[in-house]
């Protein structure tokens, strides 16, 4: 069934150009996307290195959105985890990097500029084995985040990469893989053998901001949906709300999207599902490109109320975000009076 539903939405997300290294033609994977976007007739571009593509480098931040419908074929070549202590014990550089949405504020621009579009790493068995190599040294039960860079779910439309790592996963000891998401497309993964040894979190946020921030994800309503279908599926479930933006009405909105999930998730959840809670923080890169780049977008950034946090970035002010902080963490334990807060940043 999973080949079906994975066909479906390849259509979806076909790329308008592919930039490839050579070297993934020593890789199954890399053939078989090499292949399958060669038969489409799109334009395949070879390239010296995955990170240092000069001719993309030099289009102007107007062509942002342009460059996001490009997908990047590489190879990885860190494969060191990197120590975490929020949702997981260690970040793996896994197989993707980059993304086809535009959220307006995405983290991503900021590391990566208008460079932020799809990098997709075909060598995932050198990846999974680097994550085996530290679950032996660790001997102990550890948390696994594979989509820090990246939305796996995403991803997973096009290579199948999440069902293939849940599946790695179900077979190792002492190992949870998690990762966040804010599209819908699970269905590949239902019936994937993932023997309780992989987390989703559902990232989510009220109607409106998904609609005029959160470009090219999917809707909440489908988000919630996807999340009772991998609970049902036997999943853990996380709700990330993330990021909080403090917009017009952002109580109102908040409180309704508590609620909403109160009412629209399967009830057998509330007492099994935890929180995740991230403040938006805001670049100064964010706010150059998409001025020129989605010049009509509707605008996050509120100098009233947020302050500088170093290295060009903003977050909001800590009255404003106290008072934020007790709204939302107080809603929440009034509906999910059982359901763990794992964190707030
Ligand atoms: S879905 Fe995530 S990675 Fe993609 S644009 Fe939005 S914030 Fe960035």
């Amino acid at each position: 069934m999973h080949i079906l539903i994975l066909v479906m939405h390849v259509v979806k997300y076909i790329p308008k150009k592919v930039y490839y290294e050579k070297e993934i033609l020593n890789y199954d994977q890399g053939i078989e996307l090499f292949e399958r976007y060669s038969k489409m007739d799109i334009p395949t571009i070879e390239i010296e290195r995955h990170h240092k593509i000069e001719e993309l480098r030099e289009r102007p931040d107007e062509e942002f959105t342009e460059l996001k419908k490009y997908i990047i074929l590489g190879i990885r070549k860190s494969l060191r985890l990197v120590p975490n202590d929020k949702s997981a014990d260690y970040i793996v550089p896994f197989t993707s990097s980059g993304c086809m949405a535009m959220c307006t504020y995405c983290y991503l621009v900021c590391t990566f500029f208008t460079s932020s579009y799809l990098r997709i790493f075909v060598n995932r068995e050198q990846m999974m084995n680097s994550i085996k190599r530290k679950i032996e040294k660790e001997g102990v039960h550890k948390v696994y985040e594979l989509g820090s860079n990246s939305d796996m779910v995403l991803e997973n439309a096009i290579t199948g990469n999440l069902r293939w790592a849940i599946e790695e996963f179900g077979k190792l000891e002492n190992a949870t893989a998690t990762f966040s998401t804010k599209f819908h497309m699970v269905d590949d993964l239902l019936d994937a053998n993932h023997k309780g040894h992989t987390q989703m979190r559902i990232s989510i946020n009220p109607k409106d901001i998904i609609k005029k921030v959160e470009i090219g994800t999917s809707k909440l309503e489908d988000r919630i949906h996807a999340a009772n279908k991998m609970f049902e599926a036997g999943y853990k479930i996380g709700i990330n709300i993330a990021p909080i933006i403090l917009v017009e009405d952002w109580k109102y909105n908040y409180i309704n999207l508590i609620k909403q999930l109160y009412n629209e998730l399967n009830g057998e959840m509330h007492d099994k599902i935890f929180f995740e809670i991230i403040f938006m923080t805001y670049g100064h890169a964010n706010d150059t490109i998409n001025k020129v780049g989605m010049p009509n977008v509707y605008d996050v950034f509120n100098k009233d109320i947020m302050r500088p946090k170093g290295r060009g970035k903003y977050c909001y002010k800590q009255n404003v975000r106290d008072e934020a902080e007790f709204l939302i963490t107080n809603t929440i334990k009034e509906y999910f009076p059982k359901a763990r807060i794992s964190y707030c940043v």
